[in-house]
């Protein structure tokens, strides 16, 4: 019997409730544990894929195609069980199939209900993760507790102890406990309303994990277990990491929640196995190198807009043992102020994906200026757009190239739509989307950095390199090295004569984990270092080197 881990949060939004509870995966996942993640969202939209990021931050992309929330980026980040479909509900979805049951009369004549109908539908979704092979499915609920948006789906989670037995349940609570300069002191009652109020739908938390920018001690972890009717050693602090996100699996173990959480939930499991990963928060926490990368992008005041992104430049930043300073520059400033003020100093350039002209010629200028001063680039979906558009404009010598998405005139459509979308008229989920196979090009900077001839990477695109300009651009220099297997999509492109220049029509972000970094970022990265030892004067033994730790 799959044992349910829930994960509510309260007293403010943005406590990293997605990383704790993937932190709890893997930490589960280390003592050989079968784990399931889950996260539900209590908004309307049917999924993220129509939201801006600055609502929402990223949309992240799984193989299935399916656009999710961020957090599912956390956990493939941190564990190694499938996600699809099913690892993300809305409330839009959970209401589009009752509604859509209703039309077609499967309630044979009875009042749709929230409550049992949508709530059914709800534990349903949650329900159909545990299948026999999985011992534990973690949900993590979007919100915080007293949100009217949420309560349907506190409803749901309260009823399923009734349903599968309580002793295969588990709440987990996460909270802020602020502490008060003025008062020099941390402050409990935030998180004691916040427990009451979930006390009041009927569930009561057997673990609080309690967020805190600074130890707070037992004195008041033993004051949140006594008012909020938890075992005092079931009040865990989470204080906020120095170093690195990654180090939050490392802190919960030394406050004993797998421990926990296996005794509570009757699971016996194997050792927990962090070897390797403590050798990683190691290594992260003691860089031997750094490089500064300029990230020019729309989105750049949101911290999550392009958080895969800045994930994977960590990863391969551990994998060199380099810490990577982020630039993150507007690209609108940076049209402006001009590159050379703009990226000055910097050892590499990525330009991320994006929609809509807002920025475009920003970016363009940045990568201009990445491959006349030989600076290391590497263009993400939009920034591979912006790159064939810039080699067209500035090489090729057509001076109006242009998107057929910024522009309906253009003489030179470089980038047009693809042609599966032309007819498209509904917005959700109808882009090129999820997995698709590349071949690759023998002899690439890109199939050098991959060592296969064959890759899978994730999509997110309506509009494509123009196959008619296909061999004006290779004859100029910028080349092909990666192509769907029927040869028809051009999916990757780079400069020969560069130092690394490599822009691809997909999104390597979603395929990096901490300790398996995505080759084209250790690519990436290694050149930037590369750059950063000759512009420091050398690579004499006094000199940083390049030493991939693994
Ligand atoms: N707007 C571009 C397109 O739809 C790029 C999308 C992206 O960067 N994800 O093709």
């Amino acid at each position: 019997m799959s044992r349910h881990i829930f994960v509510t949060g309260g007293v403010v939004s943005s406590l990293g409730k997605g990383l704790t509870s993937a932190s709890i995966g893997m930490l589960l996942e280390r003592r050989g544990l079968k784990v399931r993640m889950q996260k539900l969202d209590p908004y309307l939209n049917v999924d993220p894929g129509t939201m801006s990021p600055y609502q929402h931050g990223e949309v992240y992309v799984l193989d299935d195609g399916s656009e999710t929330d961020l957090d599912l980026g956390h956990y493939e980040r941190f564990t190694s069980g499938i996600l699809n479909r099913d690892s993300n509900y809305t409330t839009g979805q959970i209401y589009l199939s009752v509604i859509e049951k209703e039309r077609r009369g499967e309630y044979l004549g009875r009042t749709v209900q929230v409550v049992p109908h949508i709530t059914d539908e709800i534990k349903a979704s949650i329900l159909a993760l545990a299948t026999p092979d999985v011992d534990v499915v973690i949900t993590e609920l979007g919100g915080t507790v007293g949100d009217i948006e949420g309560l349907p789906f506190l409803e749901a989670i309260r009823q399923i102890p009734l349903d599968i037995g309580k002793e295969n349940v588990m709440f987990i609570h996460l909270t802020l406990v602020p502490y008060l300069k003025a008062a020099r002191e941390a402050k409990t009652k935030p998180t004691q309303h916040s427990v009451q109020q979930l006390r009041e739908i009927g569930i009561q938390p057997d673990i609080l994990i309690v967020r805190t920018e600074r130890p707070i001690g037992r004195e008041h972890t033993d004051k949140i277990a006594l008012f909020c009717n938890v075992e005092k050693k079931a009040v865990i602090e989470e204080v906020d990491k120095e170093f690195s996100i990654y180090e939050v699996p490392i802190g919960l173990i030394e406050h004993g929640l797998d421990e926990l959480i296996c005794q509570k939930l009757h699971l016996s499991t194997g050792p927990l196995k962090m070897d390797d990963y403590r050798a990683l928060v190691h290594r992260i926490r003691n860089p031997r190198n750094e490089v500064t990368i300029a990230v020019v992008g729309k989105y750049i005041e949101h911290r999550d807009a392009y958080k895969s992104i800045y994930e994977s430049i960590d990863h391969a930043g551990f994998h060199h043992s380099t810490q990577v300073i982020v630039k993150r520059i507007e690209a609108e400033e940076l049209e402006r102020q001009g590159p050379e003020i703009m990226l000055k100093g910097v050892d590499g350039i990525l330009v991320p994906g994006g929609f809509g002209m807002r920025g475009i010629e920003g970016k363009i200028q940045a990568i201009q200026f990445a491959r006349e001063c030989e600076i290391p680039f590497f263009g993400i979906c939009l920034g591979m757009q912006c790159a064939v558009i810039e080699f067209a404009r500035n090489v090729l010598g057509l001076a109006d190239a242009n998107s057929s998405e910024f522009s309906s005139e253009t003489q030179h459509p470089v980038i047009c739509l693809l042609e599966a979308q032309k007819g498209v008229r509904y917005k959700g989920g109808t882009m090129r989307l999820g997995a698709q196979p590349c071949v690759l090009t023998p002899g690439t900077r890109t199939a050098e950095a991959y060592g296969v001839s064959e890759i899978s990477e994730r999509h997110r695109h309506r509009y494509e390199f123009n196959p008619e300009y296909r061999r004006e651009f290779t004859e100029a220099g910028l080349q092909v090295a990666g192509t769907s297997p029927n040869g028809s999509l051009v999916e990757i492109v780079e400069l020969a004569n560069h130092p690394w220049f490599v822009a691809v029509q997909y999104h390597p972000e979603f395929k990096s984990q901490p300790h398996n970094a995505h080759p084209l970022f250790k690519g990436f990265i290694e050149a930037a270092l590369l750059r950063h030892q000759h512009r420091s004067g050398g690579t004499n033994s006094e000199r940083p080197q390049v030493r991939p730790m693994n």
